[in-house]
């Protein structure tokens, strides 16, 4: 009954779900209080209370008609507006709400962009390693998918690489600051060249190249550390933002795209993605929780309850002797194996009850992907297992 569409969608079911599956068995088996379950960004900083105080003060004092009715499909114009401003006044932008098209979360924002923009066989660039539904959703419109291999030295994008692969077929360019694996940011300079290269090829092969930022962790960044707004560095950018990490709300799907004016034939575009926002099935963004992000425009979820987990874990893991570049943002430690097959070292890692997820599924295998959205209390119970897995290998502390 399935399309042939389908048919390597479901053979290839996401290794991060499936480590999530295995979590509820271990849990049930061992206790869930002995299970270290690494596998999913599913963030456990509540919402902050702001978020359920505006829920609570929507519901019962807006017309009900606005809060639960259809609307235009690229979102209510006061919220679009309020979210305008605020990335104005945070990033010295000029946008105001006819930039701004509210999504059902980022997943949806890049769906959206990735329909408005590509013909069969367009190419997608975008950096290993990367999030692994990026090939399901550049192949959802008929593209292509090209990986400029990781540099895993740093896990900065390779840019002279990069440029080696932009041809005449090249529609997109997909990158995600603060990351998901790695956790790096990438720095002003990075930016600029990138959209200096991208200026060359546009100019070079007489094409339009869309440089599709994927933010959803643009909020979690440590130790002071700057995410510079890419729509500064190249006119033909598309801004995908989600909630869910910012505000902890992931199950309630809820982002939005920013199609600025300098992008090339900006008003058909972004006419364009409302479009396939409604013939996708979307027609809307959630109302209710576009009314919520309006009130809750500049708030965050416990941003520090992360950085103590991520200096916890770093240190522990550093400690135990293995090796990863000190995560800037988001909350992934992307681990070195201290075997070529990662897969069999999260095997191992499986026998203490850690459950990590094999870089491979982020097309760069030799490492794993360790999700510390978790309890404080579960990283500290988790050291004492890391290190024996890491005796196993017969692994030394290493310095900070
Ligand atoms: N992009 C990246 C890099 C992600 O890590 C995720 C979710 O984990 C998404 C997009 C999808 O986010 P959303 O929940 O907003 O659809």
């Amino acid at each position: 009954m399935i399309s042939e569409k389908m048919k390597p969608l479901v053979n290839n079911n996401s290794a991060i779900r499936a480590m999530f599956e295995e979590g509820k068995r271990l849990a049930a088996i061992y206790g869930a209080e002995n299970v270290y379950d690494f596998s999913l960004g599913n963030p456990n900083v509540p919402a902050p209370e702001a978020v359920n105080e505006a829920i609570c003060r929507i519901v019962n004092e807006e017309p009900s008609v606005m809060v639960h009715g259809y609307m235009s499909n690229a979102g209510f114009e006061d919220v679009r507006e309020a979210i305008a401003q605020s990335l104005n006044r945070r990033f010295g932008t000029k946008f105001h709400q006819g930039n701004i098209l509210m999504t059902v979360g980022a997943a949806s924002g890049l769906n959206v962009i990735l329909k408005t923009i590509l013909n069969l066989q367009d190419q997608v660039v975008t950096f290993a390693p990367y999030f692994v539904e990026y090939g399901n959703y550049v192949r959802n419109y008929d593209g292509i998918l090209e990986v400029v291999p990781a540099d895993t030295e740093t896990f900065q994008p390779d840019l002279e690489e990069f440029s080696r692969r932009i041809t005449d077929r090249t529609k997109a360019v997909i990158i995600n600051t603060p990351n998901n694996p790695t956790g790096v940011i990438y720095s002003e300079a990075v930016l600029t060249r990138l959209g200096e290269i991208l200026t060359e090829k546009e100019k070079k092969f007489g094409t339009q190249i869309v440089l599709i930022s994927d933010e959803p962790y643009r909020e979690l960044a440590y130790d002071g550390a700057e995410v510079p707004y890419v729509t500064k560095f190249y006119h033909n950018t598309v801004i995908c933002y989600s909630y869910s990490k910012s505000l902890s709300l992931p199950g309630e799907r809820i982002g939005y795209l920013v199609i600025p004016d300098e992008l090339t034939d900006s008003k058909e575009v972004f006419n364009a993605a409302v479009i396939a926002n409604r013939v996708m099935g979307a027609v809307n963004a959630p109302s209710l929780m576009q009314r919520v992000v309006m009130r809750c425009v500049d708030e965050t979820a416990d941003i520090e309850a992360y950085d103590r987990n991520r200096n916890l874990l770093y240190r522990g893991l550093r400690e135990a002797g293995f090796e990863c570049v000190k995560p800037q943002g988001a909350f992934y430690m992307f681990v070195k194996s201290p075997e070529p097959d990662e897969k069999k070292f999260c095997e191992a890692c499986k026998k203490e009850h850690i459950l990590v997820v094999p870089g491979s599924s982020f097309a760069c295998p030799g490492y794993v992907r360790i999700s510390y959205c978790v309890s404080f209390d579960q990283i500290r119970r988790s050291l004492p297992a890391f290190k024996r897995v890491a005796e196993g290998y017969g692994l030394k502390g290493l310095e900070d």
